[in-house]
């Protein structure tokens, strides 16, 4: 800045503060010079109409207050100006009344030391000691120097005391001030502790919720008592919302503040950057005061950034009109209650994510009760499905399994308009996201974005499009992978960290009722099924024979049961030995599978004898069906190790209700029949017959 601007602007600023003080004490020693007989009387009245004149202006300044410059120093003027109007005063009075108004001057002494600061005392004291000594006859006191040093004494004194008083009276309001911020802290910490204490989903989160408003009002009242206390124009806490960027948290102010203020500029750039507190004192406008809107008055601001366990929370702004620093005991509170604040934000933190936990938990707790209450895996798909849609929207979704053993992908179901046509559809293992997922066990893509163009779903040909944002979660059973669920989005950035977390967690539930599903599977499979042949085995053959003649009895329908027996299979065994023995049996299992009708039922009911039931067929249709299955395995060649092997079956039929009318007599029936074909000459078909009744192998 140039010298002389710099000068001049010193100059006004001087002017500014002083300018008033002047013209009062130059009023003053115009009026005592003129009216000790040196001037005339025209000086003497100047003298009187430039004191009045400083006294309105100072106190027009002082109730406007519109410039800050002029409101610390328009207090000392006002008060030396009523000064030198009550000296004034006196000297109009009538002599014998003048001792007794003298008390006054005490008085005007004593307010003025209690409102300015000791600067101001002592320029009140010294244009006391001016007056006394300039009218000390007409004053009414003996003239001399001992009379003056004692009048002047007494008024230091009485000066001295006032201002004690008032520093003293001070300090005890800044210190109930503290102890309310202090007890809202208490307050604030137990309501903490009362909150982590209360039970139930519910309550819990209604607890979160009045929390987080509680702590909201709790930094406004802070705020308030902080701007009682010291005296404020605003105090506000900011704290950080996005990068670069605070947002207003909780204020108390006279006027309207910006919601939203920069975090990387001006002042309080410069207390963030240096994390300290920052203290400006004539500051003349809004320049510096990002918190307005609007230009406002501001004589001295404060700023403290708070700072939580790692990074900044916010920052604490104050401000004052006046251009009064902020002193020890100002800083000690301000200091108080930032800290107040950040545990109030920290507190306020802790709500949010317990009331998120909290909605979370309940989602996923519901999703556990929907899934295990599924039984068959399409039911656990859609259960896990539904599940999904309460934590995430989306507009896709599909399900893959993974089949070890063929190491093949299946689609296995799809929901949503797009790749219905999907389902079914098998793919190998590929650089595709389903793939990579089954491989590393890791959800895909990293941030959940998806682009289609470059990167594969599950295969080349079967693309999924228009979805912006896609997760492929991994089916995971303990370290394996069973396959992946696949949500998508037509919206970007759907799966962010907020929802990823519980998907995971739903896609391990699924992963076990899925795994749950398939073993109870499995069980009930092996329990109905004979192992080597894939038929009913001899319990199941049994409950599915009961069931049919129970059928046939209500509808008065026909029925029959065929047993077929291979002819020398010893033989077979001790030739080709046991292994050749079990592909024959399998060979004839097949036959009879190939002759199936959807209403028989066919099992292996030990060693190579398999019973066949089938409804609605009489004699006829029995026999010749028995025929069918013998010409069929007459005319089947096995390839053995030691040649061709062809082998034949013998055939009993029984029909109901001639032969019998329950199970154990119907198979009896039939084992009569088998008998017969055996020692007939075997490879051949018998019906039973009454005459037959007693035959048996047995
Ligand atoms: P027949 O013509 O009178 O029926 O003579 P057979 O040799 O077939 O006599 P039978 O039906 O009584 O013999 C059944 C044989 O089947 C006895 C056993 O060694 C054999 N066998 C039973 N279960 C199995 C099996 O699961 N696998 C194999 N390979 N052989 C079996
Ligand atoms: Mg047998
Ligand atoms: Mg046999």
């Amino acid at each position: 800045m140039d010298p002389l601007v710099r000068a001049s602007v010193h100059m006004q600023r001087l002017l500014g503060q002083f300018g008033g003080l002047l013209l009062a004490a130059l009023s003053a020693f115009l009026f005592v010079y003129a009216h000790r007989g040196e001037g005339r009387i025209a000086f003497e009245m100047l003298g009187a109409a430039g004191l009045i004149a400083s006294a309105v202006s100072a106190l027009v300044a002082h109730l406007k207050r519109r410039n800050v410059a002029l409101v610390s120093g328009s207090e000392v003027t006002l008060f030396t100006s009523l000064l030198g109007l009550t000296y004034l005063g006196l000297v109009y009075l009538p002599l014998e009344l003048r001792a007794t108004v003298h008390p006054v001057v005490l008085l005007v002494t004593m307010i003025g030391a209690a409102h300015t600061k000791r600067r101001g005392t002592l320029i009140l004291l010294a244009f006391a000691a001016g007056f006394e000594l300039g009218l000390g006859a007409e004053l009414g006191a003996a003239p001399g120097i001992g009379s003056l040093a004692v009048r002047v004494t007494l008024l230091s004194i009485f000066a001295a005391l006032s201002g004690l008083i008032y520093d003293r009276e001070l300090t005890r309001i800044t210190r109930v001030a503290q102890k309310q911020v202090q007890d809202e802290l208490d307050k604030l910490k137990e309501d903490a502790r009362a909150y982590r204490l209360l039970g139930g989903a519910e309550s819990e989160e209604r607890a979160a919720e009045t929390g987080a408003l509680e702590v909201a009002r709790s930094i406004d009242y802070a705020l308030y008592v902080l701007r009682s206390a010291l005296r404020l124009k605003s105090a506000a806490f900011y704290s950080e919302s996005s990068r670069g960027k605070l947002a207003l948290r909780g204020a108390s102010s006279r006027t309207e503040l910006q919601g939203q203020i920069a975090s990387d500029t001006g002042i309080v750039g410069v207390s963030i950057d240096r994390r300290e507190v920052l203290a400006l004192v004539g500051a003349r406008r809004t320049a510096h005061t990002p918190v307005y809107p609007r230009q406002e008055l501001v004589g001295s601001l404060c700023i403290v950034p708070v700072m939580g366990a790692e990074s900044l929370l916010g920052v604490l702004y104050v401000d004052r009109e006046e251009e009064t620093e902020f002193d020890v005991a100002d800083r000690a509170l301000l200091e108080k209650t930032a800290e107040f604040v950040k545990m109030a934000t920290e507190n306020e933190r802790v709500f949010g994510r317990l009331e998120r936990q909290t909605r979370e938990q309940t989602k996923l707790y519901r999703a556990a009760e929907a899934l295990s209450a599924a039984q068959s895996e399409v039911q656990v798909i859609e259960a896990g499905v539904e599940s999904a849609r309460t934590i995430a929207a989306f507009d896709f979704a599909a399900v893959t399994l993974f089949h070890r053993k063929t190491g093949l992908h299946e689609i296995c179901a799809v929901s949503g308009d797009e790749g219905e046509h999907l389902v079914g559809q098998k793919f190998r293992q590929n650089a595709g996201l389903v793939s990579m997922v089954v491989a590393n066990r890791q959800a895909l893509p990293y941030r959940g974005d998806y682009d289609a163009e470059r990167q594969i779903l599950f295969s080349r040909g079967q693309e999924v499009r228009g979805m912006p944002s896609l997760l492929v979660l991994p089916l995971m059973l303990h370290d394996r992978v069973l396959g992946t669920l696949v949500l998508g989005s037509r919206k970007a950035g759907v799966f962010r960290d907020s929802v990823r977390p519980t998907l995971e967690i739903l896609a391990r539930h699924m992963a076990v009722s899925l795994s749950n599903a398939r073993m109870v599977r499995r069980l009930e499979e092996q329990a109905t099924t004979d192992g080597l042949t894939g038929l009913l085995n001899k319990r199941a053959l049994i409950a599915a024979a009961e069931r049919r003649i129970k059928m046939a009895t209500r509808f008065q329908r026909p029925l029959s049961v065929l047993v077929t027996d291979i002819d020398f299979f010893k033989k077979v065994n001790d030739t080709y030995g046991h292994d050749v023995g079990d592909v024959v049996i399998k060979g004839l299992g097949d036959v009879l599978r190939g002759m199936q009708r959807d209403t028989d039922a066919i099992g292996r009911f030990g060693g190579e004898e398999f019973v066949v039931v089938c409804e609605q067929t009489d004699e006829k249709g029995a026999q010749n069906l028995a025929e069918r299955i013998r010409k069929e395995l007459e005319a089947t060649t096995f390839q053995t190790e030691l040649g061709p092997l062809k082998v034949t079956c013998s055939i009993g039929v029984a029909t109901f209700p001639a032969a019998g009318r329950d199970w154990e007599t119907l198979f009896k029936a039939t084992d009569e029949a088998l008998y017969v074909s055996k020692r007939s000459g075997r490879n051949r078909v018998t019906v039973w017959k009454p005459r037959l009744k007693g035959t048996s192998a047995a």
